[in-house]
């Protein structure tokens, strides 16, 4: 018999361990601040430099802080090495799963990377790091190499649709799953919110891990309302051993 397939759902909760706020979540600091926002907001951002350069005065800051993985993305990364197969499908942009050992193409950025910069016209790709060398550098709103164009970190605006390809692959691990992990995600921004109901129901076991009630806690077989950094590494110690 092989091993059940693993989905794990992360969202803000579990990153907060590492320093990193919930921005984007309902309740998220974004949401709370219209002048944050704008910062974020497709529109605001392609129109006004100034927002621009405030962005990647963020962004500076935000890079320089280093975040490191925590106990919750080392369980996960080490349940996969263990040889159960496990697919990550995150909320977040910290890079944070990877950094903690899951190999990349086994994670899912819903919302993009903030590791990366991208060209708004000619989709040109690059570490940050060097974008972030040239702002450095005096460059307070640095213009695409390539082609002259915009620049904007490798995230999912607010006004920007998501990656029709990510979210596909997304619905189908979801689908092929036998046990679904949505952990420190709130559950009620899409598409978080109907993977979830998608996972139930095919039949996966879906389990609920975060300090706040979710509107899937009935549907879960099982809700951990225990902190992340603990919860998490004993879920999936358990799911390890007992995995056939
Ligand atoms: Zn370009």
């Amino acid at each position: 018999m092989t091993k059940p397939l693993v989905a794990v759902l992360s969202g803000a909760g579990i990153s907060t361990d590492s320093g990193i706020p919930d921005y984007r979540g309902p309740n998220g600091l974004w949401r709370k601040d219209p002048e944050a926002e704008k910062l974020v907001t497709y529109e605001y951002y392609m129109g006004d430099p100034d927002i621009r350069r405030r962005a990647w005065q963020l962004r500076r800051k935000n890079h320089a802080l280093r975040p490191e993985p925590n106990a919750a993305h080392l369980a996960v990364a080490e349940l996969e090495r263990s040889g159960v197969p496990v697919r990550v499908i995150t909320q977040n942009v910290d890079g944070l799963h990877q950094l903690a050992g899951m190999p990349a193409r086994k994670v899912l950025e819903l919302h993009g990377t903030a590791l990366e910069f991208m060209c708004t016209k000619c989709h040109a790709r690059g570490p940050m790091e060097d974008a972030l060398a040239r702002v450095e550098a005096g460059e307070d709103d640095p213009p695409c190499l390539e082609c002259g164009g915009i620049l904007k970190s490798a995230t999912v605006m607010f006004g920007e649709r998501l990656d029709p390809v990510v979210l596909g692959e997304a619905a189908a691990i979801t689908k092929a799953c036998e046990v679904f992990i949505a952990v420190g995600s709130s559950l009620q921004v899409q598409p978080a919110a109907g993977l979830a109901g998608v996972a139930a129901d095919h039949g996966a076991r879906l389990v609920v891990v975060n300090a706040e009630p979710t509107p899937y806690d009935d549907r879960a077989a099982e809700v951990v309302r225990e902190p992340i950094g603990t919860a998490l590494p004993a879920l999936l110690r358990r799911l390890r051993e007992t995995a056939p």
